[in-house]
């Protein structure tokens, strides 16, 4: 935690999102690569995939996207209940670890309350279609058990009372869900921002925001896009995820325009509802 973030924290402080994955779809570091990221010994250059956890006020947890690495990622950061899940998108490093949510199931005895656009919904039924369609050949393992529920755009969903209001942002042409939640944005897999939208992020404090890299990319914005969106919107704090391992945490970030950070693995932030 950082003093920038800190200040927020006291009695308005009502709930928080870590980032518990910051890295693009590879992962960081990518196995056999021996760029100079992917071999630092900087630990911010340790990326899993993009994921978060909103913690509610209760101290009930919803994860952010079920990314292949949700197992590790629910080890090291001590995440011991799942309540729910938000899906953003059906893209494989957001939903891989669908089959790791048993854990949650075996502790909870219940289905996990999922929300996801239809398309995404769809998409996961297709991908994991043990989980809904169990035949013979499935016999001897179990499925997770998930209650999916669809989310529509600028509809907000509210989990135990905090409302959650789904944004649409665009990834090339697949349409993914942003959130805002209080005074946050998380907004990844993106590179362009439909007006509804932006107006929608006005006068959020934070926001989280995909950057893959300084090259350009037809689905995913680069850090100077990104800058520049923060700047526009006018939001005091941004702070850049799905990094890839052309991102040197040191380096870039001594280049980035005031206002806007790299995230990290294990990056927490409060969130004023
Ligand atoms: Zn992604
Ligand atoms: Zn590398
Ligand atoms: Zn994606």
């Amino acid at each position: 935690m950082t003093s920038k973030t800190s200040r927020y924290f006291g009695s308005m402080t009502q709930a928080s999102l870590l980032i518990i994955g910051s890295g693009t779809s590879s992962g960081v570091p990518i196995p056999g690569c021996d760029c100079p990221v992917c071999t630092s010994q900087e630990p911010r250059n340790v990326r899993m995939r993009t994921s978060a956890v909103l913690r509610l006020p209760s101290g009930n947890q919803v994860l952010i996207d079920a990314t292949t690495d949700l197992r590790h990622q629910a080890l090291r950061a001590g995440i011991r209940r799942v309540h729910a899940v938000l899906f953003t998108h059906a893209h494989a490093d957001h939903i891989l670890g669908i089959d790791d949510l048993r854990a949650y199931n075996f502790l909870q005895r219940t289905a996990i309350p999922c929300y996801g656009f239809a398309s995404t919904l769809d998409s996961i039924r297709r991908t994991f279609w043990y989980v809904f369609h169990p035949d013979e050949t499935y016999q001897g393992s179990s499925a997770p058990r998930l209650q999916f529920n669809t989310l529509h755009p600028y509809e907000p969903l509210s989990i135990e009372g905090v409302p959650i209001l789904p944004l649409e942002l665009l990834h090339g042409r697949t349409v993914v869900a942003g959130f805002r939640i209080g005074d946050l944005v998380y907004a990844t897999d993106c590179n362009a921002i439909p007006q509804r939208s932006w107006e929608a992020m006005r006068g959020a404090r934070t926001l989280i925001l995909d950057a893959l890299r300084y090259n350009p990319h037809p689905t995913h914005f680069t850090i100077p896009q990104a800058e520049q969106l923060s700047a526009e919107l006018g939001i005091p704090q941004t702070y850049l995820i799905h990094l890839s391992h052309d991102v040197d945490y040191q380096t870039v970030s001594k280049n980035l325009r005031s206002g806007v950070e790299l995230a990290y693995d294990g990056l927490e932030l409060p969130i004023r509802l």
